[in-house]
């Protein structure tokens, strides 16, 4: 029987909207998700044995230690539902961290079969990141531009509070960007050799972007994303 079951690396520059897009494609597919940034952002924020480990790391925009990543990663894979498949949102980052990923999933016999990557300019992505704020209010957070008036009403008028994340400010915003350069972007030769990765411009609407991925899998599918 074939293994319809999808099972994805999301990658992009900061910026690029990974999380949003995961927000749609959770939508879309039969799939469970992790994003490691907001998993890490969460310990810290509880104050975790890990959290505490990786809160100054992830305010100076560093990356977190290979060796503690996979043995993350090692434990949500072990709780992988048989039948859906997986979207992982910040996670391999570095070679070491692919390899092991392979390995770990060679073991389940459930091997990547798509790399998406999401391609922002340093220009867009410095714009996006440097106005990024979340709306913390009753409901649930909103991510917003501090450009978009409207948004920024609107969470002003349910008793919101809008907070910017710690590694968004201008200096760190450099220091991602440039990580992710160096350390993230050579993954991508290491999975083109499997035709696996589909490249989609991140820039537009987020509808329009959730449509190019979608594209790319669904070729002859109704290309409309759910809501
Ligand atoms: P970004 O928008 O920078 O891609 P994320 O929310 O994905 O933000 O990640 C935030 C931070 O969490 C990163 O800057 C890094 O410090 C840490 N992090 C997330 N995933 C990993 C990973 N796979 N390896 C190392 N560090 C990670």
């Amino acid at each position: 029987m074939p293994d319809n079951r999808m099972h994805i690396a999301l990658f992009g520059p900061p910026g690029a909207g990974k999380s949003t897009q995961s927000k749609f494609l959770l939508r879309r597919w039969p799939i469970v998700s992790l994003s490691t940034g907001k998993m890490l952002r969460e310990e810290s924020a509880a104050g975790s044995e890990l959290g505490l480990k990786v809160r100054d790391l992830l305010g100076r925009g560093e990356l977190v230690d290979d060796e503690t990543m996979i043995a993350t990663i090692r434990k949500w894979l072990e709780n992988l539902p048989a039948d859906k498949g997986f979207l992982l949102d910040g996670f391999p980052r570095t070679i070491p961290q692919a390899i092991a990923l392979d390995e770990m999933l060679e073991e389940l016999g459930r091997p990547l079969n798509g790399v998406v990557n999401l391609k922002l300019s340093v220009s867009e992505a410095v714009y996006r990141l440097g106005g990024r704020r979340i709306c913390y209010g009753v409901g649930p957070e909103e991510i917003i531009h501090i450009n978009d008036e409207d948004a920024v009403n609107r969470c002003l008028a349910r008793g919101g509070l809008l907070v910017q994340r710690s590694d968004d400010l201008p200096n760190v915003i450099v220091k991602r960007l440039n990580v992710h350069e160096a350390e993230t972007e050579p993954l991508l030769n290491y999975y083109r050799p499997r035709n696996i990765v589909h490249s989609v411009e991140a820039s537009g609407s987020q509808e329009e972007v959730a449509q190019r991925i979608v594209e790319g899998f669904e070729p002859k599918a109704s290309h409309t994303p759910k809501q």
